[in-house]
């Protein structure tokens, strides 16, 4: 099966990226301009990939187009440069909403009680094989790719966490040294946000391991100076992970 998967891959990656979705990706994508010429060879490589083996589904009211498929696949194939990688194994489909939906609120306390109400969401990631994602949000977060925040990679880094095992309830998983680094940083950002300090991290981060390392990736991609700046063993942790150095890309030009 494994052989098969592989074959199946490399033929789809040596076929021509079609014209008309690097347009996409080169008008939506402004991490794309950004990378070395290679880095954007094998992004569109890893896009067709994605586009080939994750279905996509239309909510409220949504026709999923080529634009929104491209626009997805390409940003998650960020995560995955230089890497080796399964393609987000743990994941069969994305559901795309318009704008901003409304989600159900599912939590147990330490008693076994679920509380359940309904709140306003951009995005999430479930451990049963779903990403969803408002449409809206991904353009408005892929159009500035510099203030930190950015759904699909937010989203998709939950997915690598669930493939890699990085994070867990209780902590990280990850080996040494990097479980001293990530535990480390994320008690400081736990201890900073309970004591009302301004923090460099979203505080966001402070909800759980996952949502540290999610929020950590984003700010990688997104703000890497700020983060070698004031946080450079997680910089450098998460450098060695992608194998990737985003300080040194070309912003701005
Ligand atoms: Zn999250």
């Amino acid at each position: 099966m494994f052989f098969l998967k592989r074959l199946r891959r490399s033929r789809l990656a040596r076929r021509e990226f079609p014209p008309m979705w690097r347009g996409i990706i080169e008008r939506n994508v402004p991490f794309y301009r950004m990378l070395s010429l290679p880095d954007r060879e094998e992004l569109l490589r890893h896009t067709r990939i994605l586009l080939a083996e994750k279905y996509f589904e239309g909510c409220g009211g949504i026709a999923v187009t080529d634009e929104i498929r491209v626009t997805v696949a390409a940003l998650a194939s960020l995560l995955l440069l230089h890497r080796q990688t399964d393609y987000y194994p743990f994941l069969s489909s994305i559901v795309i909403y318009p704008d901003e939906y409304v989600g159900e609120r599912r939590r147990w306390d330490d008693a076994g009680v679920v509380t359940e109400g309904a709140e306003l969401r951009v995005g999430e990631s479930w451990e049963q094989g779903t990403v969803v994602l408002s449409w809206r949000d991904v353009l408005l977060d892929a159009e500035s790719p510099d203030d930190g925040f950015n759904v699909v990679l937010h989203e998709f880094a939950h997915q690598l966490d669930l493939e890699g095992r990085i994070t867990d309830a209780g902590g990280f998983l990850v080996a040494s040294p990097w479980r001293e680094i990530f535990t480390r940083e994320y008690e400081q950002l736990l201890a900073d946000d309970e004591a009302g300090r301004e923090t460099f991290l979203d505080p966001y981060g402070a909800e759980s391991p996952a949502e540290f390392f999610a929020v950590a990736v984003e700010t990688f991609f997104e703000m890497p100076a700020g983060l070698k700046e004031h946080h450079p063993r997680l910089f450098e942790a998460l450098g060695e992970y992608f194998g990737q150095d985003p300080a040194a890309w070309g912003r701005g030009g």
